[in-house]
């Protein structure tokens, strides 16, 4: 059994991780740790977690507790990370990892020190729909890709329109929350890196103290490819997809930048749309079930500690270029 400490009574350790630590057949949620003791016994007592604790020192001295879920704002995760590294518990961490690119090296660099493993919570890598992208590119069934698109822009629910859209200080805004998922997801599915962007952003009534709540941006890969995205909080009734064209063919995914395991890929050559077969699975589940996977030593976690790296570097990278206006190339880590 692996028993889990919930660093955060967080909105999505309730509604999709708790649930998906409990879901496996090898885990248990053992502990949760607040900033307030009075929210960690709320929380431990609607999930039924055993022991609850308003300091997260107490719940690193646990020695019971192998790997932690860090689900806290994201100012907190860099110090967090860090110090259970130096607990020598493994650790699955939300994105953004960090504000800043330092921040999350140090994170990753901790977590190699200590030898333990460090995942990121990018859950789209997960869904079935953008796997089943990338084992078609890989194989070449679109040829050459020259092109890709990702339709991020959704409508924040009401019960999120906090922090992200009032608190820099804490990483709000549309591009540390939604681009991030975005870049890692490109990332992912055309096996390549970027290498720079270009973006501009708005606030359309959402974001405040300076947070913007929409983004359209392009980065360029290493390989050539370019890719446009739009990500948003304001987009009340736009679908979500992604698209990858190639100098044979084209994928086109509806409905993929999500939480639900939902959502069609459709290959589309030679003048023909075929359907691809998806067998939809719970991404958080799987996101839990490659990291315990990975404490086995049985392979890498779907994201790694340098993958949630990668993706705050692009995220920080489009938010200079639509502060300055300029094209700002992606730093190595
Ligand atoms: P929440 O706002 O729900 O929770 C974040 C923190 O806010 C909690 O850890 C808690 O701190 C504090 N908090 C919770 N309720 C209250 C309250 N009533 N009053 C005051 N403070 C409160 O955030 P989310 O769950 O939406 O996001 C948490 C993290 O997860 C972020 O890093 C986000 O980017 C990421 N995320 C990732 C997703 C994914 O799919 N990978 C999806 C959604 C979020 P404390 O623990 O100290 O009590």
């Amino acid at each position: 059994m692996v028993r889990w400490g919930l660093i955060g009574a967080s909105t999505i350790a309730r509604e999709w991780m708790a649930p998906a630590i409990a879901a496996q057949p090898d885990c248990v949620v053992a502990a949760v740790a607040s900033s307030n003791a009075a929210r960690a016994r709320a929380f431990a007592a609607e999930m039924s977690i055993p022991r609850h604790y308003g300091a997260v020192d107490e719940l690193l001295a646990e020695s019971e507790i192998e790997a932690v879920y860090i689900s806290t704002t994201n100012e907190w995760h860099e110090q967090q990370v860090i110090a259970a590294a130096r607990a020598g518990k493994h650790v699955l961490c939300e994105k953004p990892l960090a504000l800043t690119l330092d921040g999350a090296r140090r994170m990753v660099q901790a977590c190699a020190d200590a030898r333990v493993v460090m995942a990121t919570n990018h859950h789209l890598r997960n869904a079935a729909t953008h796997r089943a992208m990338r084992k078609l590119i890989a194989e070449g069934a679109i040829g050459q890709p020259l092109a890709a698109r990702g339709f991020h822009a959704v409508y924040l629910p009401e019960h999120l329109q906090g922090w992200r859209i009032n608190r820099p200080e804490s990483g709000g805004g549309v591009i540390l929350d939604i681009t991030v998922h975005g870049a890692d997801t490109l990332r992912f599915v055309l096996d390549n890196e970027v290498r720079e962007v270009t973006a501009m952003t708005a606030s359309q009534g959402m974001g405040q103290a300076g947070l913007e709540d929409s983004v359209m941006g392009v980065m360029r890969f290493q390989n050539g490819v370019l890719a446009q995205f739009h990500d948003a909080f304001t987009a009340r009734h736009a679908f979500t997809g992604f698209e990858v064209h190639g100098t044979t063919g084209s994928l086109y995914a509806r409905d993929v930048m999500t939480q639900q395991p939902i959502g069609t890929v459709t290959l589309r050559r030679d003048g023909r749309d075929e359907d691809v077969p998806i067998t939809h699975e719970n991404m958080y589940e799987r996101s839990v079930a490659r990291f315990v996977g990975a404490i086995r030593g049985e392979g890498p976690p779907s994201a790694t500690g340098e993958d949630g790296a990668r993706s705050l570097a692009i995220a920080l990278a489009v938010r200079e270029s639509a502060q300055t206006g300029r094209v700002i190339s992606v730093p190595a880590l």
